[in-house]
């Protein structure tokens, strides 16, 4: 029945290697629990051996007790390079010879050829009867030599670590280290060594580990080693880009994360100084920081910020935050300042102002240019309507204006009137003066004529020297009026073809329809009805040439 009881504890074991693997706790800890179970095999076994008197018993519960103190050794090892954050050590490929020495040993505690181990002398005293081999000598040196490399790289780390809670942990371990090490080398002498001057066993290793134990528990508990909160803070500032320092009530840093390491020298554990960061800047950095503290020391309890430029080895822009820590009943315990790299923000921001900027350019020139086009535009409209030397509207803008007015005017039965006049003999004058006058007596009798038009009336050049004036809404009485003052401002106008020389007067012949009756079938071909009217015209022109010229003929359609 005893095996039952056995089973039950193996079944138990068992339960708790499973809760144990399959729990999301942390490697660290893992390990830590292995090791801790290594360690409580030693006194387990050891006790074991002492409570029966039947020598193979006694073997196989001193061999499982060696066991676990040759596993010791690697435990610590693999322990101490989790705890100082070097487990990169361990790669698949390095493990078996890292732990080669402990598998050998292991090894030979349990083969334990011809007791080369260990053997047991029922003959001798109680406490005499442990014969120890060389092969146990191996296993001693085994764990000394995992334990020095321990100590060295603790050592190292010590060294070279900054964080405060790292040293705490190191320091710790080593201490864990030390006190193991003073007992199995107490042990070791006075239970191996010195065994034939004693008269019993005196399990010091037992209490080493004990000892250890209980300190690495206490140190554990005390510095929050395995807080796993802690530890994923850590990680998660650890990985942030922003720069963070975390102070507590009294400016004391408790915590900087790896991302403010470039640009600001801080230890965790030291006082925060003002004066101390600022001077770690050149220029008016420093004097922004100090500003910036300043306003922080009068409100401690508001969240402040501030915007800065970084001198280090490039030029970086900054957004300082600082907010307050409340606990829950709102009061200050601390202070979370963060540092935010907004230099790319900056310099896209720059850029797009630039871009912005070379925009707006760019659609000032536009607009300037849909400005030259307009003015170009209307210049060459206007060119395109107008005479180039007299500066009346051209035949064809006549034509098509009449053709449009002609057509309402038929429609709504209002009356209108057309002129075509002539200069009298003007070929005699360009022979006489020459083209050039010719041209400023034409101009000349266009403003002559123009001057007794009205604002309504188009005056048109209709071809050489003949030009033709649309009157709207004028009846064949106010055309006849009209005519006789163009008439007149015609003849009386007066043009000196050069300085001294007698004037020039030129007359026109002309040629006045007037429309004031219409009909419905004149609408259906207005183009045709627009050619008879100017056919019209121009014989009554010619007719006033005929019949002498300087003259007027009227002509009123039906
Ligand atoms: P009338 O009309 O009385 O029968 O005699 P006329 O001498 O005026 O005869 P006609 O109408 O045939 O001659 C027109 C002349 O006008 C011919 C041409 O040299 C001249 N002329 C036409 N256009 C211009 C112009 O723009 N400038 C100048 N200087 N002369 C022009
Ligand atoms: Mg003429
Ligand atoms: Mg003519």
């Amino acid at each position: 029945m005893i095996w039952l009881d056995f089973s039950m504890f193996l079944v138990m074991l068992g339960l708790f290697f499973y809760v144990f693997a399959s729990s999301s706790i942390t490697v660290l800890h893992r390990i830590y629990l292995l090791l801790h179970m290594v360690f409580m095999i030693w006194p387990l076994f050891q006790f074991l051996s002492q409570t029966t008197s039947l020598t193979n018993y006694k073997l196989v519960y001193l061999t499982v007790s060696y066991v676990g103190l040759s596993l010791i050794g690697v435990g610590w090892f693999v322990f101490i390079v989790f705890l100082t954050g070097q487990s990169y050590v361990i790669r698949k490929s390095r493990i078996f010879l890292l732990s080669t020495p402990a598998i050998l040993s292991v090894a030979s505690v349990v083969i334990n050829p011809n007791g080369l181990f260990l053997s047991i002398n029922d003959s001798l005293d109680k406490a005499k009867q442990l014969q120890h081999g060389p092969l146990y000598w191996f296993m001693i040196s085994q764990l000394v030599a995992y334990m020095i490399v321990c100590v060295i790289i603790m050592m190292y780390k010590l060294h070279g670590e900054e964080s405060v809670r790292q040293r705490t942990l190191v320091k710790t371990a080593l201490t864990g280290i030390l006190v193991l090490l003073l007992f199995s080398a107490g042990d070791l002498i006075m239970n191996v060594l010195l065994i034939h001057l004693l008269t019993r066993y005196i399990p010091l290793i037992s209490v080493g580990m004990a000892f250890a134990g209980i300190y690495l528990v206490y140190a554990i508990g005390k510095n929050k080693v395995f807080d796993i909160i802690q530890t994923v803070q850590r990680d998660v500032m650890n990985t942030m880009s922003m720069g963070m320092i975390v102070l507590d009530e009294n400016d004391i840093i408790i915590e900087v994360n790896k991302a403010i390491k470039p640009f600001i020298r801080l230890r965790i554990g030291d006082k925060f100084n003002p004066a101390v960061i600022a001077s770690q800047f050149k220029g008016d950095t420093g004097k922004d920081f100090l500003a910036f503290f300043e306003v922080l020391r009068k409100h401690p309890l508001e969240k402040l910020e501030f915007e800065v430029a970084l001198d280090s080895d490039r030029y970086r822009h900054f957004i300082v935050q600082s907010a307050p820590i409340l606990n829950g009943r709102k009061i200050l315990v601390g202070r979370l300042l963060t540092f935010q790299d907004v230099t790319e923000l900056r310099l896209l921001v720059k850029e797009t102002n630039i871009q912005n900027e070379q925009l707006q350019d760019r659609n000032r020139d536009l607009l300037l240019m849909q400005d030259e086009l307009f003015q170009a535009n209307k210049k060459l409209e206007h060119m395109a309507i107008t005479d180039g030397l007299t500066g009346c509207f051209n035949r064809r803008y006549l034509l098509h204006q009449l053709e449009q007015e002609v057509v309402a005017n038929i429609r709504y039965g209002i009356p209108f009137s057309i002129f075509l006049f002539d200069l009298d003999y003007f070929k005699s004058i360009n022979d006489q003066y020459g083209h050039l006058v010719g041209d400023e007596v034409l101009c000349s009798t266009v403003d002559a004529v123009r001057s007794k038009l009205r604002l309504t009336d188009v005056l048109a050049r209709y071809g050489g020297e003949e030009f033709t004036v649309y009157l709207p809404h004028t009846n064949r009485e106010q055309a006849d009026i009209i005519a006789d003052m163009v008439m007149k401002a015609v003849e009386q106008n007066e043009v000196y073809p050069a300085i001294g020389e007698s004037a020039i007067s030129v007359t026109i012949s002309m040629g006045v329809i007037s429309i004031e009756h219409f009909e419905p079938s004149d609408l259906a071909n207005p183009k045709a009805f627009l050619r008879e009217l100017l056919a019209q015209a121009d014989a009554a022109l010619y007719e006033a040439k005929y019949s002498g010229r300087n003259r007027i003929v009227k002509r009123k359609l039906a």
